[in-house]
């Protein structure tokens, strides 16, 4: 090899060796990066499918009407924001059951201004089913089981239907639930309160319960400002305000 032909080999492997460096340096510069999409963003998303907000005031939901209504209001006026590990909880009760879905989609309407939606976890031809999880299977089912059950049976004109319970081993408990007016009666007052006090902007009294304890809610409603106009007293009294006002029943 003569001394011109060395010369040039080394400018040739002094080249190759920078493209290696430069290729080594992106490298590490792409990996000290943040990923674009990490799994918190992931959760997010799908929390964010899984638990739609309704906006529409004209519409109200079941999970909302047989829940706690201060909740419900809170949820579209100023919702809280739920750490990963709730929405991770949820999406993991959500996800055990959902092999036994067939959810569908349900509307009744309370009157000419206000509907009541809902998403059942299966209808069958004679029979609306509803599947939930405990920790321990209860003696009876939770009110608020009883009434988005009902309304489904309403929804879908079914006459009866069933809520079964699992627990964490598999073992199970169901309970059928005949049709009743009287708690659809129910369900739909609570629906026009709910939808008066959006209207109102006024928020919903407490409804102190086990609930409380996983409400993303809790430190507004036991740990509150100096505002005292928050409080469920202020809101009962304006309650019976609008209610005259608007003489809704
Ligand atoms: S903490 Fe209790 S009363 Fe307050 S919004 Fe939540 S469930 Fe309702």
């Amino acid at each position: 090899m003569s001394g011109v032909q060395k010369v040039q080999k080394e400018k040739i492997l002094g080249k190759v060796q920078e493209k290696i460096k430069e290729g080594i340096d992106n490298y590490r510069a792409a990996s000290d990066a943040p990923a674009k999409v990490d799994v918190y963003d992931v959760i997010e998303q799908v929390f964010a499918v899984v638990n739609p907000s309704l906006q529409d005031e004209s519409k109200i939901s079941v999970d909302e009407v047989s829940g706690c209504l201060r909740s419900a209001y809170l949820d579209r006026k100023d919702p809280a924001e739920p750490t990963h590990k709730q929405m991770m909880s949820k999406l993991m009760e959500k996800s055990a059951l959902s092999i036994l879905e067939k959810p569908l989609e349900g509307v009744i309407e309370i009157d000419s201004k206000l509907k009541l939606v809902g998403r059942a976890d299966r209808v069958e031809d004679d029979v609306v089913m509803m599947f939930r999880t405990e920790e321990e299977l209860p003696e009876m089912p939770h009110a608020e089981h009883f009434m988005q059950l009902n309304s489904y049976l309403h929804m879908f004109a079914k006459p009866e239907g069933v809520i079964v319970y699992f627990d964490k081993d598999g073992n199970e408990m169901e309970f059928i639930v005949p049709k009743s007016e009287k708690l659809f009666g129910e369900t739909k007052r609570r629906a026009r309160i709910l939808n008066t006090l959006l209207n109102n902007n006024v928020i919903p009294a407490l409804e102190p319960s086990t609930r409380c304890m996983g409400c993303a809610h809790n430190e507004k409603c036991f740990y509150p400002s100096e505002d005292k106009q928050k409080w469920g007293f202020w809101a009962r009294g304006k309650w019976r305000e609008l209610k005259a006002k608007d003489s809704i029943f």
